[in-house]
């Protein structure tokens, strides 16, 4: 089987780098900027894929959804990594489109950032298309799983409103916890591990973020909305209670995640 892999930054290459060291997939790579063995910038070394995923900007993945028209038969299965779903799917295409996000990522970006186990142990949600054949997805599911990830099936309207939550707005907080102590010296050298941790989101790349506030405003601010009303719940009375109910749940949600 040929995979093509376009955009070879911290997702693609490592999409890339892991396909290649399984030794059973003919991989080929089309970057802007990468020299590599079976990578150039042609994109006509895409047409004999079966399958293609374009690991791009946001901003510019539709415009490379419509240039890969070109470039690849009806039979081509092409898969997008874009951390928002709603916006791929209003379109369809000739070849196979099918929706797709890896919950894996680190702050750091490019090729050189990009290693082979990022995918080990992480759920990649796929938001099929209504309509769209189920042997093409069966296909890309197989070779995601051969990634080293499990397959969560949502609807891109789901996915969307649940990344807000768990991913943009926590990266929005992380953001500005940083900037609230920007001009308070003490607090500055008082930060150890907690605050560390608490704001490793704060890191991300620039350009992803940005994405996500402009594309996603509306969930962003459905979840700080409802982080309001947990908040204020929680301040109430019986705080200790509730305290240890959420420690609880924290201890089962990751271990239930690291389990399924
Ligand atoms: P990245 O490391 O910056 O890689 C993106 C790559 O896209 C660049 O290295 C470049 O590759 C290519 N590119 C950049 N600008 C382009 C342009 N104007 N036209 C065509 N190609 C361009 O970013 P990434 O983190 O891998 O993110 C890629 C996609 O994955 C995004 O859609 C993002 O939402 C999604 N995603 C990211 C994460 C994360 O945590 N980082 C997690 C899940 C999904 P070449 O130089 O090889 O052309």
């Amino acid at each position: 089987m040929e995979i093509g892999v376009v955009g070879l930054g911290l997702i693609g290459g490592s999409i890339f780098k892991k396909l290649k060291s399984l030794g059973k997939y003919e991989v080929v790579g089309v970057s802007r900027s990468v020299k590599d063995a079976d990578v150039s910038d042609d994109y006509t070394t895409l047409s004999c894929c079966d399958i293609v995923f374009i690991c791009t900007p946001m901003s510019v993945t539709l415009e490379i959804l419509d240039k890969l028209e070109i470039y690849v038969s009806e039979k081509t299965i092409v898969a997008d990594v874009c951390s928002l779903k709603g916006f791929v799917s209003k379109k369809r295409y000739k070849y196979h489109f099918i929706p797709s996000h890896p919950m894996a990522g680190t702050e750091n970006s490019g090729w050189e950032s990009s290693f082979p186990e990022l995918f080990e142990g992480a759920k990649w949600v796929i938001t099929p298309l209504a309509g769209e054949d189920d042997k093409a997805q069966k296909k890309l599911e197989a070779l995601i799983e051969d990634l080293g990830a499990s397959i969560v099936i949502t609807t891109a309207e789901e996915h969307d409103k649940a990344v807000a939550l768990i991913s943009h707005m926590p990266m929005i907080i992380a953001q500005a916890l940083c900037e609230n102590i920007k001009d308070d010296k003490l607090a500055q050298t008082l930060a150890a591990s907690g605050f560390r941790d608490t704001t490793r989101l704060a890191l991300s790349n620039t350009q992803m973020a940005s994405d996500m506030v402009k594309m996603n405003r509306e969930n962003i601010e459905l979840a700080f909305d409802t982080l309001a009303k947990s908040i204020k719940a929680l301040l109430g009375e019986d705080y200790p209670n509730k305290a240890e109910t959420i420690k609880a749940f924290r201890k089962k949600l990751f271990k239930l995640n690291q389990n399924t």
